[in-house]
């Protein structure tokens, strides 16, 4: 299978963010970023650019690595950092167990971002300290269960995860839920922050304002199911209705990336029925 990435290294503040844009088979994937702030390392990438990261490694200053989440397009060359560096690798406990253990993703994620090996992480606490900075860990699920953002209080620095990636989603993860992502950007919205740093989609000078922005969006949606859902649809109604288009991920992914998970989320929330 034919892999190309795009590889692009920027610093932002005193933020060395790699990035890299894979296009697989002649598809191309998502933009992944990984960071680099105080010899603390967000973030490892997928497996699929452990050759690009790797030379990237080899050339930067770090000695522990924080994951703010456990899928694959984020823990995937953390085995590799282990083995061959050694450094501790910290991520929410809720995470540890699966990580242990082999890849258990999907066929179409496997070929997508290449499949991640199993490694030992460490117990995020409710902070961390980097060498001159401490940075307060934030558990903020909702995209996954494991889920944390960091955030330097003194600098107003924030790193997001996969928490924002764009303010208008029209498909989600079957495990994700839309009223738990709500809750955890009101959570980030009441701490003092300006700089964001996302996963997917880089670096925001004004991160309050789009977090603000998704927000909206996503309670605008919850306003409009509870509405259609008061009026008699049912939840595949209800997606036809707000989501007539369906992105080719739908099909890709045989429905683990669907409109109608952000539908079935808000009304599991409150306690509906979906049909
Ligand atoms: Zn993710």
């Amino acid at each position: 299978m034919h892999i190309h990435a795009t590889v692009n290294l920027e610093t932002i503040d005193d933020v060395t963010c790699f990035s890299a844009t894979l296009e697989v088979a002649g598809r191309r994937v998502n933009t992944v970023y990984v960071y680099l702030v105080d010899g603390m390392l967000i973030d490892t990438g997928p497996r699929h650019l452990q050759d690009e990261l790797v030379r990237f490694y080899e050339q930067a200053s770090f000695d522990q690595v924080v994951l703010t989440h456990g899928h694959e397009d984020h823990s995937g060359t953390a085995a590799w950092l282990k083995q061959h560096l050694g450094v501790p690798i910290r991520m929410h406990p809720i995470g540890i167990e699966e990580m242990a253990r082999p890849a258990s993703y999907p066929l179409y994620r496997r070929i997508t971002w290449g499949i991640r090996e199993p490694f030992q992480a460490l117990p995020l606490a409710d902070g961390v300290e980097s060498r001159t900075r401490r940075w307060k860990v934030i558990h903020t699920p909702g995209h996954a269960e494991d889920h944390v953002a960091l955030l330097d209080e003194q600098t107003g620095t924030l790193f997001s995860g996969d928490l924002f990636v764009a303010p208008k989603v029209k498909v989600i993860m079957r495990d994700e839920s839309v009223p738990i992502t709500m809750e955890s950007l009101r959570l980030l919205l009441r701490q003092d922050f300006q700089s964001m740093f996302c996963s997917h989609a880089g670096y925001f000078a004004n991160g309050p304002e789009m977090l603000r922005r998704k927000l909206a969006y996503l309670e605008n949606l919850c306003g409009e199911v509870l509405k259609l859902h008061e009026a008699g649809y049912t939840a595949v109604e209800m997606d036809r209705m707000l989501f007539p288009r369906k992105p080719p991920v739908v099909q890709v992914s045989g429905g683990e990336w669907d409109s109608l998970h952000l539908i079935t989320s808000i009304l599991a929330h409150y306690g509906l029925p979906a049909a």
